[in-house]
Formats: structure tokens, C-alpha cells, sequence
């Protein structure tokens, strides 16, 4: 027998950004339609007319491509099932609606707002259900079409059936929902607008969807849904529906918790295959359990929709930057510098990456801006979660301060080493000395060759020798290696930036006058 393809859907509302909850569920919709060969649809559901915008259609189909997700069929792409857009598919969901009225599976319903209202308030206060009393499914279908013909409003209501709905959700197993707590829901509103829960059911079972995975802030809506496809005679669909996202305080994920859109994250630095390796965790674990990297491919391979689980996951930002700071190690160092170049505008200004700074570069001194940045960036990419951090990293590049270094408390204990004087003022002396450093071209060789001779002249070694001298060259007596540094300052200082870069005579001579030694 013919297996039925799996066909899947991803159906945003576009009336705000994609969040981390949806760009899983897009996710998981996308890892089980290609581990299955099957088909991906990307429906836009935008029937609630007042908060759907265009724009946020247009960005979540950008968020959707970044975090690298595809579909076969969309609004964007077209399909054999369109339109994909519900604004567009309207004439459809009133069709149905009127075949249900036709074999009284629904029937008109002219209560009014108030009434419905008055109904609710009572039932609450006698501890009922406040669900729809059925008041009019007892009027005549002839009167009520004589009624509707005469204009008077009316809604569209489902009549949902008198015994209890089960569904089988794959990761919840059998649902069951007693009638008693399902009201006939309206469909199509006197307003001649079609309600939500209806119109998922058409469009799912016209797209003919196999799989139904969303989030389980859906599960309540599926025994009216499951009425809708029963009362039309359609198959039910499998369902799948993912657990709730938690914050660290273990309340729903929201916008409290800080970031929590994926146009967030990217702006942060995080990149695409990390978010999406953070994604499928959340609520997915692989075969075995212990297993955390994997990439996109992997990630197809390995995912399965029988090893999600029903309990809440929790949002770990933590995770999520371990995950990135791996992903930018083993990222190549020319993807990494153009995704860090926007970062860095602020302290480079214009002169990157214009090409009139190119030219330059090429007849002069001055060094290529870009490549500069390109070393820099490669220098302190290990030590970042995200590549926002980087200008913060590079400040011992940038934001040279002797005074501060010198007040810091955390550079006390350097500065009070018995042989810290002695070394700072051979290494000074040298420095300032030095033919090389006064032009700003020391090489790594000539400082390696001036550390010796400090080494040298004061006995001091290891520790003892290292700190004192990278805390006057950068500021902090930890930091990156002097052979990548060294140039760095020196060539930096040559660039025309909005703020120079000291090089290594700058700074020890700013260093001496501000210890006034
Ligand atoms: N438009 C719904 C939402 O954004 C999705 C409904 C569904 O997947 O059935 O929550």
C-alpha cells in the first residue's frame, strides 16, 4: 500500500515578529517534511484584519529564510493549493459554511451579543460552563432562513455532535474532550468574517495536511476542530503539539524574559545554525540523550517527532551562547569579520569598508582597513558568546587609558610586585628608545627582542616579566598574544579613525606620564 506523503504547514498570524516559540514550531514542521520527503506549505493566517500586516508577512518570511527554512509551497512561491494568504481564500470558508447549513450540520444563530453576554453571566453565577446554551438550534431551518432573507443578523454555528471528541495527538498520545465543555461554536460571523478555528480546518484539509504540529496553546481549539472535520466528512489529520517555552522563573516565555525574537538574536550576533541547533532542543532530544551540536543535516537525520516531549521546555539563554560561541569557532574567519563589520561602524566610522579607503590603502602607509579588521576580529572571536560583544572586547584596541589601567583595583597586585618598578622602567626606556616603536612600525620581533633584554637587565621572569608589560601595552595584565597584537596597535595607529589607536610608543609613554615615573 501506498503510504500517503506527509504534508506539513507553518501558518503564522503576521501581526507581530517571529518569536522563539513559532520559529520552533517552523522548525519542527521543516525537520519532519524533509527527514519524510514530504511537502513543507507556508499559509499566512491573517483573518484577524485589524492586527495582520503586511510588513510583519514580509519579516517573517525573512526571519524563516535566515534561520535557513524553506517551503514548497507559500503566498511567496505559489502552489497546487492556493491561494495561501486566508485574506484571500474568504469566498472558500463561506462556501463551506453554507454546505454545513445546507445538511444541517450548523444552523443560523440570531442571538445577540447582549444576549450571549447575559447567558454568560448567569452561567458563571450558577458555576455552569459558561459555553453556548444551544438556544438556537431548536428554531426551524425554514424560519431562520426566512428570518436571514429578511436581514436580520446571524451567525454560522457548528453543531457540535453529543458525544465526546478524541483526537491522537503524537506527542500527548489519546486526547479526549468531554461535549459538555465544547459550545457550538460560531464559524461565520454575522459579520459575514469566518472564525479562526474554522477556517484552520478548511485550509488544512483543502492544503490536504497530514500532520498538524503547533504549539500547545492549540490543544484547547482542536475538539472544535475535529468537529469541523467531522462534520464535513474530511479525514482528521495527525496532531502534534509542542510543549509550552518557559523562562528561567519558569513562566511562560514573553517578552519579560528579554530577547525572545529571532530578528532579536540575529541583531545580537547570534547565528543562524546556533539558534537552530538551540531550537530543536527545546522540547526534542535525540536517541541517547547526551548529544547537543548538530548541524542542520544532522539535525534532518536525527529528528524524530516520537521523542518530543509533552513537559515545558525551558528558554536557556546560557545554552543558546555556548552553542554560539562554538559556532563562531568553527565559523571561517572572513564570514565572521563581515558579520562583525555593522558592529564596528561606530568606532571605525567611515573610513570602512569604503573604497576611497582602499585606494588610499593601495598608494599609501596606510594599511586596508578591512584587513585590519578582519586580524582584529580573528583575535578576540574566541572570547565572544555573540559578535555584538566584539567592540566591547576590542576597547584594549580602541579606548587605550593609562590612568584607568592605573586605578583599576584588579591591577593592584601587579603594580605592587617587588620587581614591577624594575620593569616597567627598562621596558619604558626601550620602548621609548626604540627607532621602530617611534615611527609605529615595532615588529613582533623587535618587542620579543626588548622583553628579552628587560628579562634580561632586571632578573625578573614568567609572570613577574609578562604582566607589568601587557598591562602598560593594553591596559589589563591578561589579554591576547603579543605576536597578533603588536601589529595590530602598530597598524592601526596608521588608520584614519575617528579615534586613533595608540600604538605601543603611544601607550608607554601616556603609561609613564600618568604613573609619573
Ligand atoms: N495562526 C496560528 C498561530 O500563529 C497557528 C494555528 C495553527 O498552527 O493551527 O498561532
Amino acid at each position: 500500500v501506498a503510504q500517503t506523503p506527509v504534508r506539513v504547514r507553518f501558518a503564522p498570524s503576521p501581526t507581530g515578529h517571529l518569536h522563539v516559540g513559532n520559529a520552533r514550531t517552523a522548525l519542527f514542521n521543516w525537520l519532519f517534511a524533509r527527514q519524510q520527503g514530504g511537502v513543507m506549505a507556508l499559509r499566512i493566517e491573517d483573518t484577524d484584519v485589524d492586527r495582520s500586516e503586511a510588513r510583519f508577512e514580509d519579516q517573517l518570511i525573512a526571519d524563516l529564510k535566515w534561520l535557513g527554512l524553506d517551503w514548497d509551497e507559500g503566498p511567496d512561491v505559489g502552489g497546487p493549493y492556493g491561494p495561501y494568504r486566508q485574506s484571500d481564500r474568504l469566498d472558500i470558508y463561506r462556501e463551506h459554511a453554507e454546505k454545513l447549513l445546507s445538511e444541517r450540520k450548523a444552523y443560523l444563530c440570531f442571538c445577540t451579543e447582549e444576549e450571549l453576554q447575559k447567558d454568560r453571566e448567569r452561567a458563571t453565577a450558577e458555576h455552569r460552563q459558561p459555553i453556548y446554551s444551544g438556544k438556537c438550534r431548536a428554531i426551524d431551518p425554514a424560519e431562520a432562513q426566512r428570518r436571514r432573507a429578511a436581514d436580520e443578523p446571524c451567525a454560522i454555528r457548528l453543531r457540535i455532535p453529543e458525544h465526546p471528541i478524541r483526537f491522537h495527538d503524537i506527542v500527548r498520545g489519546n486526547v479526549e474532550f468531554s461535549n459538555e465543555v465544547v459550545s457550538d461554536p460560531i464559524i461565520l460571523r454575522s459579520s459575514g468574517m469566518p472564525v479562526y478555528n474554522y477556517v484552520v480546518v478548511i485550509d488544512d484539509a483543502l492544503m490536504k495536511i497530514t500532520h498538524v504540529i503547533r504549539g500547545d496553546d492549540h490543544l484547547s481549539n482542536t475538539p472544535k476542530q475535529v468537529a469541523v472535520y467531522e462534520a464535513l466528512g474530511w479525514p482528521v489529520p495527525e496532531f502534534a503539539h509542542l510543549s509550552t517555552i518557559l523562562g528561567a522563573d519558569r513562566e511562560r516565555l514573553s517578552k519579560r524574559h528579554g530577547a525572545t525574537s529571532i530578528a532579536n538574536f540575529r541583531d545580537m550576533g547570534v547565528l543562524p545554525e546556533a539558534l537552530v541547533n538551540y531550537l530543536a532542543l527545546l522540547g526534542w532530544a535525540p536517541t541517547g540523550g547526551t548529544r547537543e551540536i548538530f548541524s542542520m543535516p544532522e539535525l534532518v537525520k536525527e529528528f524524530s517527532l516520537q521523542r518530543v516531549t509533552p513537559s515545558p521546555a525551558v528558554f536557556d539563554i546560557e545554552k543558546l551562547y555556548w552553542l554560539n560561541r562554538h559556532y563562531i569557532k568553527v565559523s571561517s574567519p572572513e564570514r565572521i569579520e563581515k558579520l562583525a563589520q555593522p558592529y564596528f561602524l561606530q568606532l571605525l566610522g567611515e573610513i570602512f569598508p569604503s573604497d576611497e579607503n582602499k585606494k588610499t590603502a593601495a598608494s599609501s602607509d596606510v594599511p586596508d582597513s578591512g584587513k585590519w579588521l578582519a586580524r582584529v576580529v580573528q583575535l578576540l572571536a574566541p572570547s565572544v558568546d555573540r559578535i555584538d560583544q566584539l567592540p566591547a572586547k576590542a576597547s584594549l584596541i580602541f579606548n587605550y587609558d593609562a590612568q584607568g589601567a592605573l586605578a583599576a583595583s584588579d591591577n593592584a597586585e601587579v603594580l605592587a610586585w617587588p620587581n614591577t618598578d624594575a620593569v616597567l622602567a627598562r621596558f619604558t626606556y626601550k620602548i621609548l628608545e626604540d627607532e621602530s616603536a617611534r615611527e609605529g612600525k615595532l615588529t613582533p620581533e623587535q618587542f620579543k627582542k626588548i622583553v628579552n633584554e628587560v628579562k634580561a637587565e632586571t632578573g625578573a621572569k614568567g609572570k613577574e616579566l609578562f604582566h607589568p608589560i601587557r598591562l602598560v601595552v593594553t591596559g589589563s595584565h591578561s589579554g591576547p598574544e603579543f605576536d597578533k597584537l603588536i601589529p595590530i596597535l602598530e597598524e592601526g595607529s596608521r588608520l584614519p579613525l575617528p579615534k586613533p589607536v595608540l600604538n605601543v610608543h603611544q601607550r608607554v609613554s601616556q603609561f609613564a606620564k600618568a604613573r609619573g615615573k
